[in-house]
């Protein structure tokens, strides 16, 4: 139930749902619980002129995570909380640099029977010795698109930029201890110039610091060549879209993980063999993806990463870059299987955005994730390692149920919906 509310918040709240007051301008002298106790209830006056009268955002009301820091750094016009629920896998085994060792990894999904299969995953990769993972610290891009008169001036521009790249770092690099300018790759069409400007992160996702720093690198461009920037960001960065560009030099972490199952475990934990897990790759992630046009070869990345990403406060529209990727199942000697996942595009975060919010920071703990000042980085590319080695027992689980024809029977049983 939503509480009562006192009458002026309750002529608040009907001035909002009558286009009367815009949702963020409420009286700063209203605390951060009150202003959401407006806002759901201009919502529920809403909803009841929509012919919902009994609705209470009473669920949406309960919430534990400080509402401060959320309202104000995650979510404007704060209302309150959605709930997902959170499920454990694991142990996971991980051979990776920064992780190594067993895991037990939280998953927030509404999709039943996604946790039991990764959970069967992680005890295959466990029986044959953990999933070996290496990760490379590609780094978050930005690419400003600007406009020339033509080849000549686009010539004059690129030279500017080449000749200037010291200033253009120092400057950059001031937006943050942790930014370090990798490259700067530029892309020329007619009189339009994009520049791909790279930057390692530290922890950090990195989109922010990287924006900012684009914008200050932009300023200077204007001033010292005349060329206009059209846009901050002209979409060859590539920001959560699947591309090609990212799929080939990779953004964020680049992901690989593998394990090698013997058929014991391919039989008994997995239910299915070698050249079958082949076959299905073959024909599914391969010759079905290239008849879609597909960008992912793959067979569930992104119901992996969103539910790990929703527990560890990652952002989560880049499960869009995270689920480009190739699974391959090769038989080998004595009908075993080599396994792998590559995802090129992975950009995620021990520091910054969500993870610093109540449920995601503890999830983030429970992995042992925690930035750790003498090695900035080093928690991102441990976590990192942590979601390839995850989204290797999801692959390895739902491929071997499409082998045995077990989905549709998971589904059945652990997803459908006991409501009317
Ligand atoms: P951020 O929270 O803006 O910056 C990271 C902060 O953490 C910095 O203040 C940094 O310190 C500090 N920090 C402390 N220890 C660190 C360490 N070991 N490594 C790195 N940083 C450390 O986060 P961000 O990663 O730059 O940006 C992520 C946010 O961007 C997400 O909320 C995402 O949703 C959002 N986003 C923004 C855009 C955009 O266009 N701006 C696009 C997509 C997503 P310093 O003060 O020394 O830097």
């Amino acid at each position: 139930m939503n509480e009562a509310l006192s009458t002026d918040l309750e002529d608040l709240a009907q001035e909002i749902a009558e286009g009367r007051r815009a949702l963020h301008q409420l009286p700063p002298e209203l605390d951060v619980a009150q202003q959401a106790g407006v806002r759901r209830r201009a919502a529920e006056i809403h909803a009841a002129r929509l012919g919902d009268s009994e609705l209470t955002l009473g669920n949406v009301a309960h919430f534990s995570l400080d509402a401060e820091r959320a309202s104000t750094q995650n979510c404007e016009n704060f209302m309150g909380v959605a709930q997902i629920p959170m499920g454990l896998a694991g142990p996971l085994q991980v051979r990776g640099e920064e992780a190594d060792g067993s895991f037990f990894v939280p998953l927030a999904t509404t999709e039943g029977a996604l946790v039991a299969s990764i959970n069967r995953g992680c005890r295959a990769i466990a029986k044959s010795g953990g999933a070996v993972v290496r990760v490379e610290d590609v780094g978050m891009t930005r690419a400003p698109v600007f406009r020339t008169r033509g080849i000549e001036e686009t010539q004059r521009f690129l030279g500017w930029v080449s000749e200037h790249e010291d200033d253009i770092r120092k400057l950059a690099e001031q937006e943050s201890r942790f930014l370090k300018l990798q490259d700067i790759r530029p892309a020329i069409v007619g009189s339009t110039v994009l520049l791909r400007f790279r930057f390692t992160t530290g922890d950090a996702m990195g989109m922010n610091m990287v924006t900012i720093a684009c914008d200050r690198v932009v300023n200077l461009l204007e001033e010292k060549t005349g060329v206009e920037c059209i846009a901050l960001s002209g979409n060859y960065c590539v920001d959560k879209k699947p591309s090609a560009v990212n799929f080939q030099l990779g953004r964020g972490k680049r992901i690989f993980a593998e394990v090698v199952l013997d058929r014991g475990t391919l039989a008994t934990t997995l239910k299915t063999n070698a050249e079958a897990l082949a076959e299905v790759q073959y024909r599914k992630n391969f010759l079905g993806s290239i008849s879609a046009g597909a960008m992912g070869y793959n067979a569930q990345y992104a119901n992996v990463l969103a539910a790990l990403f929703v527990a560890c406060g990652q952002d989560l529209a880049h499960v869009v870059e995270g689920a480009m990727g190739v699974t391959c199942f090769e038989p080998r000697e004595d009908g075993s299987v080599y396994a792998s996942v590559t995802l090129p595009d992975a950009p995620v975060a021990a520091v910054g955005g969500g993870t610093g919010l109540g449920t995601q920071r503890e999830a983030l703990r429970a992995l042992g994730i925690a930035a750790d000042a003498e090695r900035p980085g080093a928690a991102a590319r441990k976590f990192a390692e942590i979601v390839g080695a995850t989204v290797l027992a999801g692959e390895l689980s739902l491929m071997s149920a499409f082998t045995s024809r077990d989905l549709a029977r998971a589904h059945e049983q652990l997803g459908r919906s006991k409501e009317p």
